[in-house]
């Protein structure tokens, strides 16, 4: 397994894969792995046959006063399991060859997607992304990238943005991984107290009783938000970023239930913001 720090050294590395003729797949991440990174590193096996992950705390799209300096980090730790996973390449960029200037071009994501859920509460959150990703697809020259749909506004984000700008990246999504209690597997787990870890297990209690809900007929949008409210406001210091339910394709919204339906919801435990979402299919 190599492990590239230069992006000049990625690019070339890719370049020669793909003159071998392999197919190259890109597992992009933050690091600190966990079973949902490792299953879409494990579909990247699958269906390709040079295997790239990423590992890049991305300081843009962080905001003022949001957890980039604490945020998780143990590189020795992830390459380890890459390593046992048979990745061919790990890149791991420095912020400063990523970023060498203060000033510098970034990707606009489409403003419909964009402005609400994470979007609302993290203004430029994903204008970090899109900026990230796009620099990502083109130092590691992916045929295929891999998204986990724990970050469900993410995935049609950059899907978009690759319609929108061409790329020649085909975008696969992975479902989210849990924990044995139901709790989607996050970096960010690790923040919590034991018990706001207990109390956790409430994001994904609404979701499921949302989709049943929806499966006993309910079809007003803003009935089933308001029962997901109600059983997230009965949590002792569970407090509320957003919780929303709209078209899965592009987030619009919804004047009723019908068709695929994304419940998407971000709570905070203090400091520590949790997000969590289920397709419904009606
Ligand atoms: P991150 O390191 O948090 O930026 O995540 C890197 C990739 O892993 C993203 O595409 C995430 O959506 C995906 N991912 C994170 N958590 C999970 C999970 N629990 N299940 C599946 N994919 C995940």
């Amino acid at each position: 397994m190599q492990v590239i720090e230069s992006p000049q050294e990625m690019q070339n590395w890719s370049r020669a894969q793909s003159r071998a003729g392999f197919r190259i797949g890109l597992v992009p991440t933050m690091g600190f792995l966990h079973e949902g990174h490792l299953s879409l590193v494990r579909k990247a096996r699958e269906l390709c046959d040079a295997v790239v992950v990423s590992i890049f705390v991305n300081p843009i799209q962080f905001g003022e006063g949001e957890d980039y300096d604490r945020y998780p980090r143990d590189l020795s730790r992830d390459l380890g399991l890459l390593q046992k996973e048979g990745v061919d390449a790990v890149f791991t960029p420095t912020v400063k060859s990523m970023y060498p200037e203060k000033e510098q071009t970034t990707v606009e994501p489409v403003a419909g997607m964009e402005n609400k859920m994470c979007g609302r509460n993290r203004p430029g959150h994903f204008r970090g992304v899109t900026t990230v990703v796009s620099k990502l697809f083109n130092i590691c020259l992916p045929d295929v990238a891999f998204f986990g749909q724990k970050d469900a506004q993410q995935a049609l984000i950059i899907e978009k943005m690759v319609r929108d700008l061409n790329f020649p990246v085909r975008i696969v999504k992975g479902e989210i991984i849990r924990e044995p209690d139901g709790l989607a597997m996050s970096s960010r787990n690790v923040y919590l107290s034991p018990e706001d870890r207990e109390k956790a297990t409430v994001l994904y209690r609404s979701l499921l009783m949302a989709r049943d809900l929806i499966n006993r007929g309910e079809r007003e949008p803003s009935r089933v938000r308001e029962a997901m409210l109600e059983m997230i406001k009965q949590v002792n210091g569970a407090q509320v970023d957003y919780v929303e339910i709209y078209n899965a394709f592009d987030l619009s919204e919804l004047e009723e239930i019908r068709g695929q339906v994304l419940l998407a919801l971000a709570v905070r435990f203090g400091t520590t913001r949790l997000i969590d979402n289920l397709l419904v299919e009606v």
